[in-house]
């Protein structure tokens, strides 16, 4: 499957294939949204989820140069003081939190914009738009999952039907892609998720990864539906 994700460098298409290719592919027919001339647009669609499209926007935000210079700091200390007592300093979640909600309302954009141009109605239901945030490359999205949640009831929020976190992952020896979601508007995806793919004892959906029993990923928990 060709990845169509921007930019290319920072999302090269072996990464959206390892970690997204079977995930979308047990929901149904992935397809990358063309980019040509259109480019406003979110990256795939897949049919087959029950009759309901699926627009799929991901992003994978990379650390940010703060703190990747919080951490730099942190290090120069150790160096010029071995003694040095402490952690690596926590994130600033104010900051991430702003660069993460800027992606965010760029997607919703973008999902409605793939919406518009197919000709599906999101708001009656004919299509759901699906945001993921792939953390492998920036942890601190596990600690913004509830900021993010709040945004979705913002009004231009609407076209984003789910939020899911993913990461790659090996559990119990056997390498994969496990998801938990932060937001559902309503169950219809939830629904296809679980139909499709299976709950975990903890509320992740796990493919490739699937845990024989209990799930003891400390992984994001589901978020309920609202
Ligand atoms: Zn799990």
């Amino acid at each position: 499957m060709p990845a169509r994700l921007q930019p290319p460098r920072s999302y090269p298409s072996s990464v959206a294939e390892f970690v997204l290719g079977p995930f979308l592919r047990r929901l149904g027919n992935p397809r990358p949204e063309p980019c040509g001339p259109y480019k406003k647009g979110c990256d795939y669609k897949v049919e087959g989820g029950q009759g309901l499209p699926l627009l799929v926007e991901v992003k994978r935000l990379f650390r940010s140069v703060k703190s990747q210079n919080t951490t730099r700091e942190f290090l120069q200390k150790l160096r010029e003081n071995p003694g040095h007592q402490g952690f690596t300093p926590p994130p600033d979640l104010g900051y991430e939190a702003n660069r993460y909600y800027h992606h965010a309302y760029k997607a919703a954009g973008q999902i409605e914009a793939t919406a518009e141009k197919l000709k599906l109605d999101l708001r009656a239901g004919f299509a759901a738009g699906i945001l993921v945030f792939d953390v492998d490359e920036n942890r601190v999205s596990l600690d913004l999952g509830g900021r993010i949640a709040a945004w979705m009831t913002r009004p231009w929020a609407t076209s984003i039907d789910t939020v899911l976190l993913v990461e790659h992952r090996a559990e119990v020896g056997r390498w994969g892609t496990t998801a938990s979601a932060v937001f559902f508007r309503n169950p219809r995806v939830r629904n296809i998720l679980t139909a499709k793919i299976g709950l975990c004892t903890r509320g992740h959906f796990h493919v490739g990864n699937e845990p024989d029993g209990e799930c003891r990923n400390p992984f994001m928990d589901a978020a309920p539906v609202t």
